[in-house]
């Protein structure tokens, strides 16, 4: 890639990531991603990009971004406090904040940790024809990866 190909490749990337913080779809950017704050739509309504791109377990990796949201929201409070607070730190005041914090933190982040996986996901799984939900239920244009012998 040339200079100008790879700022518009980051340009592309960084735009996928401002839609997937306004929860839309990281592709174009039009279509709602949720239809309820923990359900994910099957496709865009806009482009018809299958959001679970057809893999089963496709949001594995979003729980885990969000157990490390909730980890990193978790382990910066705590050295701000510390460093705030030191010699004397507030142990029960930080242990009755930290527990409902360490709860409601994932909560908060569940749509973002899908919509944000989805953009990180793009990538490294660039956008193919079989990403979209009409081809993939048509079954013109999809790739089967059940047959190892096709590869
Ligand atoms: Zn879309």
């Amino acid at each position: 890639m040339n200079g100008g190909s790879w700022r518009r490749y980051l340009l592309g990337v960084v735009r996928r990531f401002g839609y997937a913080l306004l929860l839309r779809c990281p592709r174009c950017g039009r279509g709602p991603v949720l239809s309820g704050w923990f359900t994910v739509r099957r496709a865009c309504a806009a482009c018809r990009f299958r959001f679970d791109r057809g893999i089963d377990g496709y949001f594995v990796g979003a729980g885990c971004l969000n157990l490390v949201v909730a980890e990193l929201v978790f382990a910066v409070g705590l050295l701000i406090t510390l460093l705030l607070t030191w010699p004397d730190p507030p142990w029960n005041a930080m242990l009755i904040a930290g527990i409902p914090m360490m709860i409601a933190v994932p909560l908060l982040f569940f749509p973002h940790s899908r919509t944000i996986w989805i953009a990180f996901d793009m990538i490294f799984h660039p956008v193919e024809t079989h990403d979209d939900d009409d081809s993939s239920e048509a079954g013109s244009g999809a790739v089967d990866d059940s047959d190892p012998s096709t590869r």
